[in-house]
């Protein structure tokens, strides 16, 4: 990875997700559902699946997941 890429990243606030599993029917490749009823995901994506892992976030009705940039140092850019 090139030092100036960044990297997609996934957090999903469990105390927000009620499990209405809209994230994981948009975006099967990223999202799926634990056995306690929860949204998980990888902790970053690929650059093909970023697409999907917005409509996957945009689906949620409780806005349980969030994305962030960060770069190969780890930083936090913003801008998703
Ligand atoms: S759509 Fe939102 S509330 Fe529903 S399972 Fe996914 S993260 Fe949880």
């Amino acid at each position: 990875m090139a030092d100036n890429e960044q990297t997609l990243t996934i957090t999903v606030d469990r105390s927000k997700c009620c499990g209405y599993t809209l994230c994981a029917a948009e975006a099967a490749d990223v999202y799926s559902i634990d056995d306690e009823g929860y949204a998980v995901a990888p902790a970053s994506v690929p650059a093909e699946l970023e697409d999907q892992a917005r409509r996957g976030a945009v689906a949620c009705p409780d806005s349980a997941i969030i994305l962030s940039r960060k770069n190969a140092t780890g930083e936090d850019t913003d801008g998703a």
